[in-house]
């Protein structure tokens, strides 16, 4: 379906229409995590919103070549990997593998690339030099610096003002520096931690550095179309990300800066570690589906703060629950009526009305409730003794169809022979108005998810 697609853009603080870089492929970063522990559940929130946006652009009929990364040099993994008496490269590697196996039950669209910080060192001391010879960077004590003061429109993602007492001036609690709003490009370091030796000594990256270089290395463009994260990283990390490419070679690096709203507390607390309200995305994970951790975001816009509670995931799980039992039925009435299924009878009108709805900025909200009517329609249709295997078919195309754009993953029920014999038997005792056996088998096929 032809469609026009339109996004938040921070930056423009409006939605704008996409429009690709390259017609028909929509290139696409977000900011992924610093592997030195396990995520929490609020992490996982920005990854499930933009895999949404990729199934929503597929749908749409564009390519996309997503990309997010892995930040495995930081100083808080050096001192992490220190406390627990390990290499870094073993501890990013560890987080690393527990992020991916905690994401599986989520059944994400697969990305174009994960980078590693640490295999693009060398384009990073490139990207450094440039910015050097192009008057944007300062060497001041041991560290390069980058000159925020020269670029003018600096704030212009986040409509973060520069603090007159503060801009543009020496300040006391950092001698080198030029500006209080300067960040270091490269830090020299003589510590325990992971160092490269580069043009401007042995030491690391800085953070902001890293992104902005895997996004010029991995799409070999100098501008993508969207980047995204979460919303705390609009200032100062995008920001600084942005900043670095107007000096690097001119450009703004993307197109449309999306931000993704918190997660927080029951009653909108903030969580974190001292106040022990932290959700671990592994732990829920373990005791609910992927499913349903995508239905809980889903019932509020992405942009918006959504509070976690266990009744929201619970309700979420049940919901799951009926969605999947809905098309679970349908898929075995059409194999015990020996039905061909035929993917292409889905309800177009339907997938086109939920589509429409995320192409308008995301409103997954409203997407849903287009799913929760089709499946009310599907449970309908289950109840109808005239129902035909037509109207079953084209019932469990629209469910799958919806799923699919949703991210709802649904394992397809398969029918086995003693099923058949059960159900047989099932209708069998409903002729006979054997109503006592009748009921058993009932109850029989219903566990199986059958009826
Ligand atoms: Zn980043």
């Amino acid at each position: 379906m032809k469609t026009s697609i339109r996004l938040f853009d921070s930056a423009r603080n409006d939605r704008v229409d996409l429009t690709p870089i390259e017609p028909g492929t929509v290139t696409l970063y977000y900011c992924g995590p610093t592997v030195y522990n396990y995520v929490h559940l609020g992490n996982v929130r920005p990854v499930i919103v933009f895999d949404v946006l990729i199934r929503a652009l597929q749908a749409s009929g564009l390519k996309v070549k997503a990309v997010s990364n892995y930040t495995d040099i930081d100083d808080k993994i050096i001192a992490e990997a220190q406390r627990e008496g390990r290499s870094e490269q073993e501890l990013s590697a560890y987080y690393i593998k527990a992020y991916e196996d905690c994401l599986a039950p989520l059944h994400l669209v697969p990305l174009y690339a994960h980078p590693k910080a640490s295999e693009t060192i060398g384009a990073m001391e490139d990207f450094i030099a440039k910015l050097l010879d192009n008057g944007f960077a300062y060497r001041a004590g041991n560290d390069v610096f980058f000159a925020v003061d020269e670029v003018s429109d600096y704030g212009a993602i986040s409509h973060v003002k520069p603090d007159e007492n503060q801009a543009g001036k020496r300040i006391a609690i950092n001698e080198v520096k030029h500006d209080l709003r300067d960040f270091a490009l490269w830090k020299l370091t003589d510590d325990e931690g992971i160092k490269f030796d580069s043009p401007f000594g042995r030491g690391r990256p800085g953070w902001h550095t890293e992104c902005v270089t895997m996004i010029k290395t991995v799409f070999h463009q100098p501008v993508i179309d969207i980047h995204g994260g979460g919303f705390d990283l609009k200032f100062p990390h995008h920001e600084n990300e942005r900043a670095q490419s107007i000096g690097y070679d001119g450009t703004p690096l993307a197109n449309i800066w999306m931000h993704v709203g918190f997660l927080t507390a029951a009653k909108g607390e903030k969580m974190s570690k001292s106040l022990g309200n932290v959700v671990l995305a592994k732990d829920l994970l373990a005791k609910h589906s992927g499913n349903a951790l995508r239905l809980f975001f889903y019932s509020t816009h992405y942009r918006s703060p959504i509070a976690y509670s266990d009744e929201a995931i619970e309700q979420a799980e049940e919901t799951a629950t009926r969605y999947i039992g809905a098309l679970h039925r349908l898929q075995a009435r059409i194999q015990l009526l020996d039905a061909p299924y035929d993917s292409e009878t889905y309800d177009q009108d339907a997938f086109n009305e939920a589509l429409g709805y995320l192409c308008d900025d995301l409103n997954i909200a409203n997407a849903v409730t287009v799913l929760e009517r089709e499946v009310r329609k599907a449970l309908t249709l289950l109840r109808n003794p005239r129902v035909t295997s037509d109207q079953l078919v084209a019932s469990a195309a629209t469910l799958t169809k919806l799923f699919d754009l949703l991210g709802i993953y649904c394992e397809p029920l398969m029918v086995t022979a003693e099923d058949r014999q059960l159900y047989a038997d099932y209708q069998a005792a409903r002729a006979k108005k054997d109503f006592a056996a009748s009921d058993q088998l009932r109850q029989a096929l219903m566990e199986k998810g059958i009826l």
